[in-house]
């Protein structure tokens, strides 16, 4: 992870137990740089952050939030607009912030809009939207950089040979409701 996040202040890692680690760095802005621009992974398994308070346990620190860049497809003409994108992000979890230099323009494949996504829920795939005149639109969504996750039930805490929804039989005969289709394109 120092190589990928190259600190400019450096960085000290320690392993606290299998799978769990400290992080320490060295200056303020090198860590708001990653807690900022992730979602990060390694060895395509993804790496859940959080800031240990001043005094706090860390081995007692949350670990089940994550931000994500999303897109949001098939909006219709009229719906790029801040307000819609706060009221998608929070239904898709909780709405962090409008990528502004993406949704400004005439017309975009696309809006992006960052939110935060519990790892405990099923990765929300679509939202259907009711228009004033009583129509219908589906609303598509892709996750940027997202790595590994089970196309059974949804989570990203494993795959789907780990998946024990699937263990139990529940998924048999059924098609997977999830895929590598909710991956944004790089
Ligand atoms: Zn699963």
């Amino acid at each position: 992870m120092a190589d990928i996040w190259k600190p400019a202040m450096g960085i000290n890692i320690k392993v606290l137990t299998p799978g769990l680690f400290l992080f320490q760095f060295y200056h303020k802005d090198d860590m708001n740089w990653m807690m900022n621009n992730g979602p990060w992974s390694f060895d395509n398994a993804l790496l859940v952050t959080n800031i240990i308070p001043v005094g706090g346990d860390p081995m007692k620190v949350s670990l089940n939030i994550v931000e994500f860049w999303i897109q949001m497809y098939d909006l219709p003409s009229g719906y790029m607009s801040e307000l819609v994108g706060k009221q998608l992000g929070n239904f898709f979890e909780s709405f962090v912030s409008y990528d502004l230099s993406n949704n400004t323009s005439i017309w975009r494949e696309y809006m992006r809009i960052r939110i935060m996504v519990d790892v405990c829920l099923p990765l929300k795939r679509k939202k259907k939207i009711c228009k004033k005149n009583k129509s219908e639109f589906i609303v598509n969504c892709k996750y940027e950089k997202l790595g590994d996750f089970c196309f059974v039930c949804g989570l990203l805490t494993h795959t789907k040979h780990f998946c024990k929804k699937k263990i139990g039989g529940e998924v048999e005969g059924s098609g997977l409701e999830w895929g590598p289709w909710l991956r944004a394109p790089p």
